[in-house]
């Protein structure tokens, strides 16, 4: 099917192309609609609690023969999985712009951030490395070893329907761990092709992949609170809102169970008086309005310097002016649709409350309802602000930029660094010195400080994830992949005596 055909097809030809079945797709107790034109395009069955448990059950199982399978042979599963996405490439990307409506290119960017994820963990799949370490006494040796850690459950948010899965469960595999999805209950339909998907790698893989090893449980919070409540899930990687996140480790404090948060961002640049105001326009606008404003990477404050601020926002707000809205499916489209209504409503007030904090604003509000009634296509806003007031220090997932001048960047940073949430930040600058400075421990208080680049598209080599109320948790590439795995320190005596550390005496 080439780019031209993705307008034409209907929405039923995108599910099949995943070959899913009627079965999987109809008679089910979950609505799922496209937020293309908002009507239902599958009802799948949802998985109750004691079906979680079973899951869990198997995962165990899983767990106990995978966890012997060497690293190496490990990683070809899932090079083998990552064949299987190149192969699906289109298919799932098209998938996933029909089931969250952000535009092809970006549905077919999340599968290639799969792909890449895959490729990474192969090559880590023969690097899980320990340390050895000087031991303080004579004859004795120390070292660090990773061993795999049990089940590791993914919690995944509707904006991502399939790569932060991939960040998760292709380390996961490789650190030996078995995996349970449970996707957001708006986008199931991407994990059941996912699921899909696996399946055919482990069928090539052979025998060496247990079953239980790749789940996926369908169903609304209360299948993800069987994952956190189990004391056999070792690992929980959340992503999502800052309110689920803290719902998630509560639950897991109770069992002292690991987490991995990855939750909401309010990403900001700085745009200072040297920046390349050519290169800063095109990060801003492709940051603020890529997926409809809905990545936890989205740029949503701008921070401007006085002196370039006149010059900056008419040009902004003309470019806003001119972005064509409209169906993610078409290739011409920059800007889809909100993944609901009831997103479009949280925009509306954000915008409302902005007007009575003092905010201008351009563009905003509800548009294309002529052609998608039951849709939620809008406007990207902009909104000038006096100050950095109560709504900017708020996640609204919706495209609203605000911006606010600053005089000098001590002042710059610390508005940056003024709010609760520590995702994803940047500073559009030619001044080394502002630049080095943005970057060091006075600078950025977030995961993620970029220079001459916007705060989103990450690329999977690095550690991907934020502080503060962004939860901390860290995942893709750098050392990521020790949080699948658990360390043991180990000291060993060769000698034939028993001296112990610190040189104390006990002497029997
Ligand atoms: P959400 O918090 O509503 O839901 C996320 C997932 O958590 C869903 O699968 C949901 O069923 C599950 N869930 C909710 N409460 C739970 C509980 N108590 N126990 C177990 N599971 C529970 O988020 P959303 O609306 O789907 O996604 C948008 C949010 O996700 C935004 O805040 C965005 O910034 C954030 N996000 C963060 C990242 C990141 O990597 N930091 C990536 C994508 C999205």
């Amino acid at each position: 099917m080439t780019v031209q055909d993705t307008i034409t097809s209907n929405h039923q030809d995108i599910i099949s192309a995943c070959q899913l079945s009627t079965d999987e797709t109809t008679g089910g107790a979950l609505a799922v609609t496209t937020p293309v034109d908002g009507s239902v395009i599958a009802n799948v069955h949802v998985h109750s609690v004691e079906d979680a448990d079973a899951m869990i059950a198997k995962g165990v199982e899983a767990f106990k023969a995978w966890r012997k399978v060497p690293a190496p042979r490990r990683g070809e599963l899932v090079r083998l999985l990552g064949e299987e996405l190149r192969a699906e490439k289109e298919n799932l990307g098209r998938l996933v712009t029909l089931e969250c409506g952000k535009i092809y290119q970006e549905g077919l960017g999340e599968v290639q951030e799969m792909i890449d994820i895959c490729d990474f963990a192969v090559g880590l799949s023969r690097q899980l490395y320990g340390l050895t370490i000087a031991s303080e006494r004579p004859g004795h040796t120390m070292r660090e070893t990773w061993h795999p850690n049990g089940i590791c459950g993914i919690i995944t948010a509707f904006n991502f329907p399939v790569a932060p899965w991939c960040w998760n469960a292709a380390l996961a595999l490789v650190c030996g761990d078995p995996v349970i999805a449970k996707p957001s209950e708006k986008t199931p339909l991407t994990q059941l092709a996912v699921q899909k998907i696996c399946d055919r790698a482990m069928a090539k893989f052979g025998s060496d992949a247990p079953e239980g090893l790749i789940q996926s449980l369908i169903g609304e919070r209360e299948v993800g609170q069987a994952l956190t409540a189990s004391k056999d899930v070792a690992i929980i990687s959340a992503t999502g809102s800052v309110p689920m996140g803290k719902a998630v480790a509560a639950d897991m404090s109770k069992r002292l169970g690991k987490t991995i948060l990855e939750l909401g961002g309010n990403n900001a640049m700085i745009v200072a008086p040297s920046a390349d105001l050519d290169m800063a326009l095109r990060a801003i606008v492709f940051s603020a309005v890529g997926t409809a404003g809905q990545r936890c990477t989205s740029l949503r404050r701008l921070i401007v310097h006085e002196d370039i601020y006149d010059t900056l926002m008419p040009r902004l707000i003309k470019v806003y002016a001119g972005l064509k809205v409209g169906s993610p499916l078409a290739p011409t489209t920059l800007v889809g649709p909100l993944i609901d209504q009831g997103s479009m409503n949280q925009m509306n007030k954000a915008l409302e409350q902005a007007k009575v904090e003092g905010g201008k604003v351009h563009g905003g509000g509800q548009t294309l309802a002529a052609d998608y009634p039951d849709a939620a296509y809008v406007s990207p806003a902009i909104v000038e602000m006096p100050e950095q007031s109560a709504i900017m220090h708020t996640e609204t997932f919706a495209p609203i930029l605000y911006a606010v001048k600053y005089s000098d960047l001590d002042e710059a940073i610390a508005l940056q660094n003024a709010v609760p949430q520590g995702l994803s930040s940047c500073i559009f600058s030619t001044d080394v010195r502002e630049t080095e400075e943005f970057l060091s421990a006075v600078g950025s208080d977030c995961g993620i400080a970029n220079v001459n680049i916007g705060p989103s598209g990450a690329e999977i080599g690095g550690a991907f994830g934020g502080e503060k109320e962004t939860g901390g948790g860290r995942e893709s590439g750098s050392d990521a992949w020790k949080s699948y795995m658990r360390r043991q320190t180990s000291t060993v005596n060769y000698s034939r005596e028993l001296p112990l550390a610190q040189g104390i005496v006990f002497d029997i």
